[in-house]
C-alpha cells in the first residue's frame, strides 16, 4: 500500500547526494582528492576551543551565532547586521534561495559549476534554475548571463573561483556585469574558495558587496579553514536579506561549530600559511601535468579541472584502482583536488602512467 510520498522533485537531491567519486565510498580511498576538502588536521587552538564547547553540548548554542558573526564583521569591516550564518555555505546557499525565490521564479547560474544551485532551486524551492553555459575556457560568460536576465530572475550565482574549473570573476567584467543587472535581482557570488585566489585581477566579493546594493558574498570554514566535518558558512548580504536569513535557520550552527569558527579566525594567519603550501602545491601540479600534456587549466582554487572530456570515467577509474578519489564529471572532466604533497605525488606518478592518446 503507497504510503505518504515526499515530493518526486527530490530525487534529485539523492542523486547529488550520491554523487562523490562514482559512487564509490570515501573510507575506500587512501588519498581524499575528490571533495576540495583540507588536507591538515585541525590547528591545535581550534581542537582546544572545540573540545571545550563540547563540555557544554547539554546547553543549546548561541541561537544566531552573536559572536561568531561578531567576529566576522570585526575580520571583514562590515557591521554585523550585513551577516548571517547557516550550516554550511550550502545550507546559507539554501536559506538564501529560499527568501529571494518563489515558486516559478528564475534563478540563474553558469553551467558546469556547483550542481547544487539547481538542485536546491528546483528540488527544494520550486524556483526555475536557469543554466548559462561557461565559456569554452571555463569562465562565466557575463554577456550571455545578462542578456538571459528576465523580470521572474530573482537570484543570479557567480561560483568565484567557479567549482569545477577553477576560473575566478575579474573584477573589471564583474563591474560592467553589475551595471547590466537590475537592482531588485541578488548577485550572488559563491567564494568558497576564495582564500586561494592568487590572480591579483580577481573580483573580491568583500570589496564589491560594500559598492553595490544587490551583491551578497557566500564564504565558508570548510575549505581554507579545514572545518568542512562541522559544517559553517556565512553570508554578507545587504541587510534586509542577511535579517531573513538569521530568522530562516535559528539554532543553525552547533555550540562545537561556533567556537571552532571563533578560533580559526583568531589563527587566521596560521590558517593562510597552510592556504599558501596548498597554492605552492597547485602550481607544482598544474606544470607536472601540462608538461606531461594534460589539458590543465591555470586554477584559483584547492583544485584542477581536467577536461578529458569521454576519458574523464576512465581516467578517474585508473585513479580509484591507484587508491586516488577524485571526482569526476562523466563526458565532461574529472576535478582533482590538491592534497597533501605525498597524495599529489601519488597522483602524479598515477597520472604520468596514463595514456593520453586512446590506445
Ligand atoms: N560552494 C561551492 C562552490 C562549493 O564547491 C561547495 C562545496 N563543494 C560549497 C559551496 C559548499 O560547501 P560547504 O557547505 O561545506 O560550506
Amino acid at each position: 500500500m503507497p504510503g505518504p510520498r515526499p515530493r518526486p522533485e527530490l530525487h534529485s537531491i539523492a542523486a547529488h547526494a550520491a554523487g562523490r567519486s562514482a559512487g564509490v565510498p570515501a573510507e575506500e580511498f587512501t588519498h581524499l582528492l575528490a571533495a576540495n576538502e583540507n588536507p591538515y588536521d585541525p590547528l591545535p587552538g581550534v581542537l582546544d576551543a572545540a573540545t571545550a564547547a563540547a563540555r557544554r553540548l547539554n546547553r543549546y548554542p548561541d541561537i544566531g551565532c552573536a559572536r561568531l558573526i561578531a567576529a566576522l564583521a570585526h575580520t571583514c569591516d562590515l557591521p554585523p547586521t550585513r551577516f548571517a550564518a547557516g550550516a554550511g555555505s550550502v545550507g546559507v546557499i539554501q536559506s538564501l534561495i529560499q527568501a529571494m525565490a518563489a515558486p516559478g521564479d528564475e534563478v540563474m547560474h553558469a553551467w558546469r559549476s556547483f550542481e547544487a544551485y539547481p538542485v536546491i532551486a528546483k528540488a527544494i524551492c520550486g524556483a526555475m534554475p536557469v543554466a548559462v553555459p561557461l565559456t569554452d575556457d571555463g569562465c562565466h560568460d557575463l554577456d550571455a548571463m545578462a542578456e538571459r536576465v528576465t523580470a521572474r530572475t530573482r537570484l543570479i550565482f557567480l561560483c568565484t573561483p567557479n567549482n569545477p574549473t577553477g576560473t575566478a570573476v575579474g573584477r573589471d567584467a564583474l563591474a560592467e556585469f553589475l551595471a547590466r543587472v537590475p537592482e531588485d535581482v541578488l548577485v550572488v557570488l559563491d567564494e568558497a574558495y576564495a582564500e586561494f585566489v592568487s590572480d591579483k585581477d580577481a573580483a573580491d566579493g568583500l570589496t564589491v558587496c560594500r559598492e553595490h546594493p544587490n551583491v551578497a558574498v557566500v564564504r565558508t570554514f570548510s575549505k581554507a579553514f579545514g572545518l568542512a566535518g562541522l559544517r559553517i558558512g556565512f553570508a554578507v548580504a545587504p541587510e534586509a536579506v542577511a535579517a531573513a536569513l538569521r530568522t530562516m535557520a535559528p539554532y543553525g550552527v552547533s555550540r562545537i561549530g561556533q567556537e571552532a569558527a571563533i578560533a580559526s579566525l583568531a589563527a587566521t594567519d596560521d590558517v593562510m600559511k597552510r592556504v599558501d603550501l596548498v597554492v605552492a602545491e597547485r602550481h607544482r601540479m598544474e606544470d607536472a601535468l601540462a608538461a606531461r600534456g594534460f589539458p590543465v587549466a591555470r586554477s584559483q582554487a584547492n583544485f584542477l579541472w581536467l577536461p578529458l572530456r569521454e576519458r574523464s570515467a576512465e581516467f578517474a577509474g585508473v585513479c580509484a584502482r591507484a587508491g586516488i578519489g577524485v571526482r569526476v564529471l562523466a563526458g565532461d572532466g574529472v576535478r582533482v583536488t590538491v592534497g597533501a604533497r605525498e597524495s599529489n605525488d601519488h597522483f602524479l606518478a598515477t597520472a604520468a602512467n596514463f595514456p593520453l592518446e586512446p590506445g
